[in-house]
């Protein structure tokens, strides 16, 4: 269906970043017992960036000079990721920095993207070294195709890219609390759903979102209004009339790149705009997750949206309206283990592909979370840039 691959050079060079403390806390351990052999076998020199703490690896993306490898590797979890990703964005040479081919490969608790990269390839179902062993093969293949990433901005003025999630309520909740069990790895998101299951929580707002093959008539009297709205301003004004709280910071506010050169999020307006008339706006107002992924996979055995691609231009939007039982969670949860989840036709569960949405809490409660990174609750928009980076599989 017109997928372009392009294959790395041999002899070639990459930079493996390496989160020491990811997962178990073995990725370091596995990657000389595991990856090591198999790139030296496939003629791919490294050089491995071991991070010292959380933003190492963002900080050394968006600074230093990365001429001398032919890929970006990061052995971690999704964090990761999520930080050479918008390191990258915010280089001054973003637009040419972007077409390095980055490649995952699984040292982490959450490694969906590994997970959703081993889907694709047409692989069985794995975790742990084998999930690794397959993730190493791919890099050494050397495949790399374009990959759609989400720009999101915020209420509060900041603007994240994101590979992999947004998400509010239970999803993010068991996501965030989970982490406490990081030392189990992938056993972490059972432990964290339990737990999670006990104080079932109900999360008020308004849900918005623009479906997939819904075309309005001119296709972007938008841009301009929403190019505007790049400074860090403060909008205080909601449609609803519930202003969310500043919480502290969580994850890094994109600055450096003055916000014209980036692409331009034609699909969205400012939120003291209402969305644009061709979008659809969820009656509900009580929800107990909402979830926008666009990889297969919401962990290395969490098949959350398996007909999803690298670059198919879309989110898949799944939001749980409230009024389910523990017992129906319970059972969801268990099913998309298998990727079965839509099967059991819960009525409070939809699905739908969306190109953009927009969430608008009507008070700042539950966490938020970016491919899997806590963001505090706040208004949030995003859409799908088509093709905006380069992954490794195949
Ligand atoms: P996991 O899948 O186990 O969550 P990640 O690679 O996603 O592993 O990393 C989790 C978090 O750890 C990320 O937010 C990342 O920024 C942070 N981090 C990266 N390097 C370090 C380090 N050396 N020490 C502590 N935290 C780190
Ligand atoms: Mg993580």
């Amino acid at each position: 269906e017109g997928v372009t691959y392009s294959l790395l050079p041999r002899p070639c060079r990459v930079l493996v970043l390496l989160n020491p403390q990811s997962g178990t806390g073995r990725a370091l351990q596995l990657f000389h017992s595991h990856v090591q052999p198999m790139l030296t076998e496939a003629n791919i020199a490294f050089t491995v960036f071991v991070t010292e703490r959380p933003n190492h690896a963002h900080d050394f993306v968006q600074n230093g000079d990365l001429s001398s490898w032919n890929a970006l590797v990061v052995m971690a979890g999704d964090g990761l990721m999520f930080e050479v990703v918008n390191g990258l964005m915010e280089r001054q040479d973003w637009e040419s920095a972007l077409k390095k081919p980055l490649c995952i490969l699984p040292g982490g608790s959450g490694n969906a993207l590994a997970a959703s990269i081993n889907h694709y390839a047409g692989n069985e179902p794995a975790i742990r070294e084998e999930l690794l062993t397959n993730c190493t093969y791919i890099l050494c293949k050397g495949l790399h195709t374009p990959m759609d990433l989400v720009s999101l901005r915020t209420a509060s003025g900041k603007r994240l890219f994101s590979f992999l999630s947004f998400g509010w309520g239970f999803i993010s909740d068991v996501d965030i609390t989970s982490e406490r069990y990081r030392k189990l790895g992938n056993a972490r998101f059972t432990m964290g759903t339990v737990q999670c299951l006990a104080k079932l929580e109900v999360y008020k707002g308004r849900l918005s979102y623009l479906p997939v093959g819904e075309t309005s008539a001119s296709s972007s009297p938008y841009s301009e209004q929403s190019s505007s709205s790049g400074q860090s301003g403060h909008h205080t004004c909601y449609r609803n009339g519930h202003p969310s709280h500043i919480l502290p910071q969580t994850v890094p506010g994109v600055s450096h790149v003055p916000e014209g050169t980036w692409p331009e999020d034609s699909l969205l307006v400012p939120f003291n705009q209402p969305v644009p008339k061709h979008w659809t706006v969820e009656p509900e107002e009580e929800f107990v997750s909402i979830f926008a992924i666009y990889q297969s996979h919401l962990g290395a055995d969490y098949v959350m949206a398996s007909k999803a691609k690298l670059h198919d231009g879309s989110m898949h939007l799944f939001y749980l309206k409230a009024g389910v039982s523990r017992t129906a969670l319970l059972k969801l949860f268990l099913a998309i283990q298998k990727g079965t989840h839509m099967d059991l036709n819960c009525p409070q569960l939809r699905y739908i592909p969306v190109r953009a949405f927009r969430i608008e809490p009507f008070v700042a409660a539950g966490l938020m979370t970016v491919d899997g990174e806590m963001l505090p609750c706040e208004p949030v928009q995003g859409q799908v840039q088509n093709q905006l980076c380069r992954i490794i599989g195949g």
